[in-house]
């Protein structure tokens, strides 16, 4: 293998596959791009919410590594461990440096399970759960066939997650399981370290909707702090009170606190918080023009979904390729993000919006609105445009 590369790809997720595939059809730079990622597999990570509600089966959602990654680039199987900007160099954990003379970086974010007290050691026990890691994901099926009663609660940090809505989807899906099972004893609720439940109103509106027509209780600016497994109590942190309460569970959904990865974190590439520090419309490091970022590892003030990377794919290589050329970057990136909610199995609502964070709906309906076709699209029609059309740079 090469030791150095017109492209280094840094992650091999949604981003990363997307872009290569892209650029990888530029016969002038076919065999010139490569993607390090030390995984396995890549997985179709919206599905997960799915597979922890029994509507998807986990083996579904990821494919081997090297069948994502695109003819006309290499894929190098390893960790990065540092990043070093000025001298065109990223370290592997093997000590190999690659050089490059263009950098796209698309590590997705990190998830700080550690960050919560008793946690790491009981999540996959005592009816903790989360979707958030793909050996994990069905213990949260399992748990909720089993449960019968007491608090089932999901929560969410105060941090900017991936896949926004994922706890409420998985409540509202919860909710429906449990009522057509006949438990009636259970008590559903969301504890959010967010101050709000939804950056745009009208998804906001909606969702306050749903959660007074399902009784599910929600409490905003809660923090989960720490676990107790086998006592099955969870500890909240209230920032606006300082107040901090024990809660009973008979099952904890856990989504974790998140923050940029630590390789960044410690590179001169971070903002303040940590994060790529890129230019919101053209995606180029702000620093460093031969530098990109996509996805949920930069800074751009969107909601980190897969469907931001999607768009957000169209633009980085064209201006990638301008660069390149010495000309002006003019693909612009909008912000537009897109959330899909399951509020039952078989129905399914979409936030659409972009850096106003005002609706940008691009179906003929109110997607505000329980829809059945919102819900086939989420299940059924995503993971295709996924497979077949983003990853292979057609969508
Ligand atoms: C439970 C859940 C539900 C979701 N729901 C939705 C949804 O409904 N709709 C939607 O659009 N999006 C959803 N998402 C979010 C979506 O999956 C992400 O936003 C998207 O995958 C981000 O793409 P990315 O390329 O930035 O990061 P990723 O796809 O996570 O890829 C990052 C890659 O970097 C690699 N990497 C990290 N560190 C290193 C390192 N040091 N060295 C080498 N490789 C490294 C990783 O192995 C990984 O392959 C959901 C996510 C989850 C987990």
């Amino acid at each position: 293998m090469k030791q150095h590369y017109k492209v280094v790809i840094l992650g091999g997720g949604s981003g990363g596959i997307a872009v290569a595939s892209r650029l990888a059809k530029k016969v002038s730079l076919k065999n010139k791009i490569l993607i390090i990622d030390h995984a396995d597999y890549h997985a179709f990570q919206p599905s997960w919410p799915l597979v922890g509600s029994g509507a998807e089966k986990k083996e579904h959602t990821r494919k081997k590594m090297r069948r994502v990654v695109p003819h006309g680039a290499e894929f190098m199987q390893h960790k990065v461990s540092r990043i070093q900007p000025i001298e065109r160099l990223v370290t592997l954990d093997h000590g190999q440096t690659v050089s490059y003379d263009f950098l796209v970086v698309a590590l997705g974010i990190q998830l700080d399970f550690d960050q919560i007290e008793g946690l790491t050691e009981t999540l996959g026990k005592n009816n903790v759960c989360t979707n958030y890691l793909y050996d994990y994901v069905d213990y949260t099926y399992d748990t909720l066939r089993h449960v019968t009663a007491g608090n089932v609660i999901a929560t969410k940090p105060n941090s900017p997650i991936k896949g926004g809505v994922a706890p409420e989807n998985s409540l509202f899906t919860f909710h429906d399981f449990f009522h057509k099972q006949g438990v009636r004893d259970v008590k559903l609720m969301l504890r959010s370290g967010n101050h709000t439940l939804f950056p745009v109103e009208k998804y906001r509106d909606t969702l306050i909707e749903l959660f007074t027509q399902k009784q599910i209780d929600y409490t905003l600016n809660d923090e989960l702090v720490k676990v107790d497994g086998p006592r099955q109590t969870a500890t909240f942190f209230n920032y606006q009170n300082r107040t901090t309460t024990e809660v009973p569970f008979s099952m904890l959904l856990v989504t974790p606190p998140m923050s940029a990865p630590d390789i960044i974190k410690e590179s001169t590439l971070a903002d303040e918080a940590g994060w790529l520090d890129v230019n919101p419309f053209t995606l180029q490091h702000v620093r460093h023009q031969n530098i990109f970022g996509i996805g949920d590892c930069t800074n751009l003030p969107t909601v980190k979904m897969g469907a931001a990377v999607r768009k957000q794919a169209h633009i980085l290589p064209k201006n990638l390729i301008s660069q390149m050329k010495g000309r002006k970057l003019k693909a612009h990136y909008t912000g537009m993000t897109a959330c899909p909610i399951a509020t039952e199995y078989g129905e399914a609502i979409m936030a659409e919006f972009d850096y106003s964070l005002k609706p940008k709906e691009t179906l003929p309906f109110n997607q505000a609105r329980n829809s059945k076709f919102l819900y086939l699209f989420k299940k059924r029609l995503l993971p295709i445009m996924y497979w077949y059309g983003m990853l292979k740079g057609r969508s």
